[in-house]
């Protein structure tokens, strides 16, 4: 029933189903870091383009901007698919249920789409019991689909010894830079959708916490994707987001200007072919900007 992970191209419509049913959008509107005078021009420019799904997490401190921001955009609540994360410092039954509720008011909505807890956090050793939380607000009905971001395959199988949910969705750092491909097949198998987070490299080649910055060329600025970008006439971000939908992948690239919003929702009208999917494939090269999950203990 779930896509496999392999060299073949992934069939890419405007909206996956996940697990439980629930139909989700196949791109989405990185929220980190859209605040300042022009967040609800950023926002309004983006339902324009036509997002719906709007990725945000406590941990950006805009949830309530960005809130009032998709409540103004005239795009009803039921077409949105409004997206936040638990903060690392929520974990813990209690703490999780608040946090969530504070999310909620702060975005002024009464239900999310989808709650994910922010990253596994491995030495505190709460994220079961967090997942118990996010399973009660799920049966609730407070939000349609719940999973976590940041978990290997490790994780994820604790995680799943005991839950009573299964996570649906697994948000991990992805480009064609890291293709964490083994780890994609895990969530294939196990029917849990990948979103990618740094989809386009990460902002202007800075790295996440206290990684040092990398000396590698800027993805949008590889010789191979500049060549794919060249061949098929449309742009790097284009080339890249496209690559990562038909790896059957939900991007959730970031832009505050209106002029890239529109080009990184303009990639459902061309296709590309096996030799250039191929191609980009090769460029893989472990190119982690963030930390890795299992080293992250302390930050955010
Ligand atoms: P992205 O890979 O989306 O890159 C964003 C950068 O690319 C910005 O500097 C942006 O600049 C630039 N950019 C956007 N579009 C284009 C384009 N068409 N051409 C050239 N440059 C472009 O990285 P983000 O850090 O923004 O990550 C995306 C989202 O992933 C976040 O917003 C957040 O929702 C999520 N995230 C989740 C994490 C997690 O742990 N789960 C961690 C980090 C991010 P400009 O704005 O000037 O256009």
């Amino acid at each position: 029933m779930f896509a496999t992970v392999g060299d073949e191209s992934h069939p890419v419509s405007k909206s996956v189903v996940l697990a439980n049913g629930v139909v989700m959008p196949h791109i989405g509107f990185g929220c980190a870091m859209v605040d300042g005078d022009d967040q609800e021009a950023v926002v309004h420019a983006a339902l324009e383009a036509g997002f719906r799904l709007f990725d945000n997490a406590s941990l950006y401190a805009n949830e309530e901007g960005i809130g009032r921001a998709l409540r103004s955009g005239g795009v009803p609540r039921n077409e949105l698919f409004v997206s936040s994360k638990l903060r690392n410092k929520e974990q813990g039954y209690d703490l999780a249920l608040k946090g969530f509720a504070d999310s909620l008011e702060r975005l002024g909505l009464d239900y999310l789409d989808l709650y994910l807890i922010h990253w596994p956090m491995p030495r505190r050793g709460l994220f079961c019991e967090t997942w118990r939380a996010l399973e009660r607000l799920y049966d609730e009905g407070a939000v349609r689909a719940i999973g976590v971001s940041n978990f290997e395959a490790h994780h994820l199988e604790e995680l799943m010894k005991g839950c009573t949910v299964r996570p649906m969705v697994n948000q991990l750092e992805f480009n064609p830079y890291l293709t964490i491909k083994p780890l994609r097949e895990y969530c294939a198998r196990e029917g849990i959708q990948v979103e990618a987070w740094f989809p386009l490299g990460g902002p202007a080649g800075e790295g996440l916490g206290p990684k040092p910055k990398t000396d590698r060329i800027p993805l949008l600025e590889n010789s191979t994707i500049l060549d794919v970008a060249a061949a098929c006439g449309r742009t790097p971000a284009q080339v890249v987001l496209r690559w990562e939908l038909q790896s059957g992948v939900i991007p959730l690239p970031k832009s505050a200007r209106p002029e890239r919003i529109r080009e990184n929702f303009n990639v459902f009208d061309f296709e590309l072919g096996a030799e250039e999917m191929r191609r980009i494939d090769l460029l893989d090269c472990d190119g982690r900007m963030g930390p890795s999950p299992d080293e992250c203990h302390d930050m955010f």
